[in-house]
């Protein structure tokens, strides 16, 4: 029988890519014409309800169920005119992926059957969802969650072949009231910084009445031919390979970055950026990554909250779109030891209703109080809560990614560039003179700020939270991650900072001190305080880790340890008084979080014994035999020791490696066995961190040199150098 590793080689040979049209000339031409946006809500809807429409997606006002019938129905017209028979509620539950459950318009009556969709079906749906992650909040007596219409991010039609769905963004959640999902706490985030921000936002311009957080994120993933994948039972199953030893040439040539795009690659990125366009996603960049089958794609940033529902969106696409060109991709933040891994930058700023980026520098001095008041409230939540954001980016998987030398370290800093480095030294040794006239007071209290900063974008990309001009770039957040869980985290740490400010300055101001001169008093005050957040020098180095702890900088590596900030008195405190999350959802959250922790790790520990069992050995073992064959007729011949001692040789290597991966396979087990009866659920994954995963390097290590030795030809799995070079 062929091995599965023979006919996927030959299957990824002969790939012939699908034809590929957009649907149009001009991108402009189709970009959202799948969207139910603000120009067709003018067309389908009463100019009365069009503008309650507009102010709910604008100012988050209620929506009455007169006005959500009406809606309902312009959205089903409109959807059908474009074919579609269904409708879902989209949701993003915590189990990382998005959630469809589809309903038919269609509906049988007296008068025969009719199309049919409700206010109250768009208002609100009941997923039957008991088997989403909740923590424990919803018993399941307690009957199921229920999704709620989020009119800020606009309806779209999900084209497939087989038929096209109309579907709702929504939230989700208990019928007690709490979160199980990812956008609820999100909103609930933004709608904190934005009210805090305001009010903050007064004290230089009046006008302002809102702010929104803005979000470009950079997507990036590798593909692998579909066989491949499924001849891997690894990749297929954890989204990673466990075993595999590196080829000859990994990315030390630095050949692949912005190299030239494969052709049947560009085939696929052209399919998914024209689906993408259609649902809006206004994808703008696309290039290749470091590592070899490593790929980045950008839109243009976008308020947050659609930005969110843009890349969950982009992430099931690309996935969907993947399979027409039999391609497999893969969001895991480390598919391949050895070589660089995957993440999702997240550049994030704030931007006024009258169109003012809060993080960019200013022209005038008053312009620029107003951004250093933003830019150094930002970096002091951040150092107050930088366990939180730790928190907020730690998985199982990105735990590979972080302070593995090619990604952020677990340590957070802040990297903000010498120029505005010496702006904020300059401010914290500079007297602030209390007696100059109003008008020209702040050129003496605030140094000057190039209006364009040099763009430290590339100088250095070992920082986790980097300034880059005109916009914070969360870098530590990894490829697979929803950035919900860290952008809600960002932007209420954000806001908490922003109140604090408010009432430190109000206090001055109350003393009889002139605002300008308050305002900078308590800006200097938080540069002094925050200082030790802020590094410059390269991340990945041991002397930064050295430096880091001496700052009394956490260093957390893995993922259990790091979550307990979660449950920390100090993050309950800033997250319940902002009304993100009750007490109960935070410990639900952790609990969630810790499970799915350790039960990728116990399907990870799974797979290896299976693979290790019932392809490793097995082909060794046919291997050793045939070298056993193969003494014996030398033997026959009357050769001497010395012409046996090749294949003894090599029977011996196999076998010292054989029975290590056999002996710590068989131990994992046990060890596995034995962690599964902890009840405690922090206990338990910090169990399978320290007693199971510790033998996974092990028998891996053991298992690569076996596939070093063994023939080739009959090695089951595909070698990276096929997985990775393969065009
Ligand atoms: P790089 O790879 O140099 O970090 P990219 O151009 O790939 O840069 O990505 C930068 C991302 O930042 C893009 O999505 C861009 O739209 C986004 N961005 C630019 N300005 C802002 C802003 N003010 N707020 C949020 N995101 C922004
Ligand atoms: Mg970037």
């Amino acid at each position: 029988m062929k091995s599965l590793r023979t006919i996927a080689l030959k299957e990824a040979q002969s790939r012939i890519s699908p034809e590929v049209k957009a649907p149009a000339a001009k991108i402009s031409e189709f970009f959202g014409v799948n969207v139910f946006d603000k120009k067709k809500m003018k067309d389908f809807l009463s100019k009365e309800v069009y503008e309650k429409l507009v102010s709910a997606i604008d100012q988050g006002e209620l929506i009455n169920l007169t006005d959500a019938n009406q809606i309902a129905a312009a959205m089903k017209s409109w959807a059908m005119g474009k074919g579609a028979t269904h409708y879902t509620h989209w949701f993003q539950p915590l189990t990382g992926t998005t959630a469809e459950k589809h309903d038919s318009f269609f509906e049988p009556s007296s008068e025969g059957p009719i199309e049919k969709f409700a206010g109250s079906a768009l208002v609100q749906q009941e997923p039957d969802a008991s088997s989403f992650p909740n923590g424990g909040i919803r018993n399941t007596f307690e009957a199921r969650g229920y999704t709620a219409w989020d009119p800020s991010s606009p309806a779209f039609i999900m084209e497939s072949k087989a038929g096209k769905t109309l579907c709702i963004p929504t939230v989700f959640v208990s019928y007690t009231g709490e979160a199980l999902d990812y956008k609820a706490p999100l909103l609930k985030a933004l709608a904190a910084m934005d009210k805090a921000a305001v009010d903050v936002c007064q004290y230089f311009d009046k006008s302002i009445t809102k702010v929104n957080a803005s979000l470009g994120i950079e997507q990036e993933y590798f593909l692998v031919d579909l066989s491949m994948y499924n001849a891997r039972p690894d990749l297929a199953l954890t989204g990673r390979t466990l075993f595999g030893h590196m080829s000859a040439k990994g990315q030390q040539l630095e050949d692949h970055y912005f190299g030239s795009i494969p052709e049947r690659v560009f085939t696929f990125m052209v399919d998914f950026e024209n689906e993408a366009l259609k649902l809006g996603i206004p994808l703008k960049t696309r290039h290749n990554e470091v590592a070899p089958s490593q790929f980045e794609c950008a839109p243009i940033y976008e308020e947050i909250n659609l930005a969110i529902d843009h890349n969950q969106l982009l992430m099931d696409l690309m996935e969907k779109v993947a399979l027409r060109h039999n391609f497999k991709v893969l969001l895991h933040e480390k598919p391949y030891a050895g070589i660089n891994g995957s993440g999702k930058h997240n550049n994030w700023s704030m931007i006024t209703d009258t169109g003012k980026n809060l993080l960019a520098p200013g022209k005038t001095p008053k312009n620029n109080l107003m951004f250093l008041t933003f830019f150094v409230n930002t970096i002091k939540a951040v150092h107050e809560h930088s366990d939180l954001l730790r928190a907020s980016i730690a998985s199982v998987s990105n735990d590979h990614r972080l302070g593995a030398n090619e990604a952020p370290p677990a340590i957070i800093s802040i990297f903000l560039g010498q120029q505005l480095n010496e702006v904020l030294d300059e401010i914290e040794h500079s007297r602030i003179s209390k007696k100059i006239k109003e008008d020209n007071a702040l050129w003496l209290g605030i140094p000057k700020i190039p209006q364009i900063l040099l763009d430290n974008t590339d100088r250095n990309r070992t920082s986790p939270f980097a300034f880059t001009g005109n916009k914070f770039e969360l870098r530590a957040v990894g490829s697979s991650a929803n950035s919900a869980a860290p952008m809600t985290i960002l932007n209420a740490i954000v806001a908490d900072q922003l109140v604090k400010f408010k009432a430190e300055v109000d206090k001055l101001i109350k003393k009889g001190e002139k605002k300008d001169i308050a305002l900078l008093t308590v800006i200097k005050k938080y540069i002094k305080e925050s200082k030790d957040i802020r590094f410059e020098g390269n991340g990945y180095s041991q002397e930064w880790a050295d430096e880091a702890e001496k700052r009394g900088l956490s260093n957390i590596k893995t993922t259990p340890k790091a979550l307990d900030a979660y449950v920390s008195e100090k993050s309950t405190d800033l997250l319940t008084r902002l009304n993100i999350y009750s007490k109960r959802e935070l410990h639900a959250r952790h609990d969630i979080l810790l499970e799915n922790y350790y039960k990728k790790l116990q399907i990870e520990a799974r797979v290896i014994g299976e693979v290790a069992n019932s392809m490793i050995i097995p082909a060794t073992v046919a291997y050793q035999n045939s070298l056993i064959e193969n003494a014996k007729g030398l033997k026959e011949l009357g050769l001497d020791d010395a012409a046996l001692s090749t294949p003894v040789s090599i029977i011996n290597k196999l076998s010292q490696h054989l029975a290590i991966v056999k002996n710590s396979t068989d131990a994992m087990l046990e060890q596995r066995k034995k962690v599964n009866t902890i009840e405690d659920t922090r206990e338990k994954a910090i169990g399978y961190d320290e007693k199971v995963k510790s033998y996974f390097d092990e028998i891996r290590y053991h298992a690569d040199k076996l596939e070093q030795i063994v023939d080739d030809s009959v090695w089951p799995l595909p070698k990276f150098r096929e997985l990775l070079f393969m065009k």
